[in-house]
């Protein structure tokens, strides 16, 4: 019996309950991609993600040949080349994990009716979070619509255990697959960008350093941007690296190995970050509406400024406020942004500049390795005040503050304003006095935060009389 295992969100070989049941149940397995079919530019997607992909599938193709296998890339769309594939080889089998996002559900559905029509048995598994959308839900069956009530339920649930590394694939020869690809595939050009190394072993290596050297301090250094005081796991996340069975199980395993308290408290910490990644994979889910309109419906309709040379100077990072401009720098040099200060630049955006969230979102998945829609969505939606367990809209964080409370010695904000690396600390924390710029070419402030927060209000306080 042959199987084809579909590739997704699942770029590895270790843990992955698709690949794991192919592997057990048929002879010889088939591991393919599909690349997409999109060209040139994507609202939702660019050059740093893409280069990163291509390189997660490079390693993937590695890893394959040591347990047997060999990757078949096919380009178009999946229905259509999993059906060529199953004709070609005699596949009666596909397996593959669920994506949980409309687009990956949609494919689902379509490949799901090519099989049942050509009599292939089509083997979908949940796999790309602990709990699936429909198995977190309030006690009448109902979707939450908070973080904290989901939470309380997601932690309480027994969590599924890592699978044992898999058996040997033993793909048939002879089967033929497109060249792995490279960003010319899409028409991008290979990013300038400094990406964080791609692949299975890179993320398992990461996951390391996260559990032995950070996750016992993640509750007290997470939130500073100068410390790597995160995972930096979530690009593996992201593409199916590692699992989060086991980011959860190391992280337990090193809670029941410490004796300090402290250390265990963190650890907590970091578990509740990946029940938030689950709660806005489940919001997606049951409200695919999110990702065009506002989570609350009280804030539909809500009017957004037309975006101009401030969006720009956002998107530059030259607004003159350093914290802001460091991690918009931060995003476009390496595709990456800290927590922190993607909520700082995010709320900006909305609350200082009035541009409407879904620019800034559109924006950040066309620069984040991480990028995916349900996070970056909620993230967004959180920021604006119009989301799921939203910051209520009167919460606006103070970009100055922000910057004296979580870069008080401006260490971050220097590293990505080389401009700004002889202004002394204190400068960087408050609007320059006398209306002076801060260093030759470094632009004012571009708006008054003050004003721009009264504004804010009264534009959410109009809407809400209407
Ligand atoms: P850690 O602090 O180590 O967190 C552990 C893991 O939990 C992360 O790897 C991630 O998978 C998950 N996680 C943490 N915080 C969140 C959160 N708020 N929402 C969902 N998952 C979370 N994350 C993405 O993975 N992709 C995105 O496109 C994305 N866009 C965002 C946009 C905005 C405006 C905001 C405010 C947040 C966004 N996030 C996104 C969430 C968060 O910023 C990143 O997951 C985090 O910075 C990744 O770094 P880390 O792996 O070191 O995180």
């Amino acid at each position: 019996r042959i199987a084809i295992h579909w590739h997704r969100r699942d770029l590895r070989i270790l843990d992955n309950t698709a690949l794991h049941h192919a592997a057990n149940s048929a002879g010889a397995v088939i591991p393919a991609y599909i690349l997409s079919g999109w060209k040139k530019r994507h609202l939702w997607t660019g050059e740093k993600r893409q280069a990163f992909l291509c390189r997660c599938l490079e390693s993937l193709a590695k890893n394959l040949e040591s347990i047997g296998g060999r990757l078949t890339v096919r380009a178009g769309t999946a229905e259509a080349e999993l059906e060529n594939l199953a004709k070609e080889t005699g596949a009666e089998a596909i397996f593959y994990n669920r994506d949980p996002d409309p687009f990956g559900r949609e494919a689902e559905k379509r490949v799901e009716a090519m099989a049942a029509r050509l009599g292939i048995a089509c083997h979908a598994h949940q796999d790309v979070t602990l709990h699936g959308p429909t198995e977190v839900l309030t006690q009448d069956g109902k979707p939450y619509r908070a973080y904290t009530p989901y939470s309380k339920n997601w932690l309480s649930l027994e969590k599924p255990q890592p699978l044992p590394k898999p058996k040997a694939l033993h793909t048939p020869p002879g089967i033929t697959s497109l060249p792995l690809p490279d960003n010319s595939h899409w028409g991008l050009a290979e990013p300038e960008a400094e990406i964080i190394e791609a692949g299975e072993r890179a993320a398992l290596a990461r996951l390391k350093t996260a559990v032995t050297e950070r996750l016992g301090t993640y509750e007290e250094t997470r939130d500073f941007p100068a410390v790597a005081g995160t995972s930096r796991l979530s690009q593996d996340l992201r593409f199916g690296l590692i699992s989060p069975r086991t980011a959860y199980i190391k992280t337990v395993e090193a809670m029941a190995a410490t004796r300090s308290a402290k250390a265990k408290g963190s650890m907590e910490k970091y578990i509740k970050e990946l029940a938030w990644r689950e709660f806005y994979m489940a919001i997606l889910w049951h409200f695919p509406n999110v990702l065009e309109e506002e989570f609350n419906p009280d804030w539909r309709g809500l009017w957004w400024a037309e975006p101009d040379e401030k969006f720009e100077a956002w998107k530059e990072g030259r607004t003159g406020f350093p914290i802001v401009d460091a991690g918009m720098r931060e995003l476009v040099a390496t595709g990456h942004m800290h927590n922190r200060v993607r909520m700082i630049t995010a709320m900006f955006l909305t609350k200082d500049l009035h541009v409407d969230w879904r620019l800034g979102e559109q924006f950040f998945l066309q620069h984040l390795v991480d990028g995916e829609i349900a996070s970056n969505n909620g993230g967004w939606q959180w920021s604006a005040g119009t989301g799921a367990d939203a910051a209520p809209y009167f919460r606006i964080q103070n970009p100055w503050s922000q910057a004296k409370r979580y870069d008080p010695d401006g260490t971050y904000t220097k590293r990505w304003l080389p401009e700004l690396a002889k202004v002394p600390a204190e400068k960087l924390l408050e609007p320059p006095k006398n209306n002076l710029p801060l260093a030759p070419g470094y632009p004012l402030p571009c708006v008054d935060h003050a004003a721009e927060r009264d504004r804010t209000l009264a534009i959410f306080k109009k809407h809400r009389a209407r």
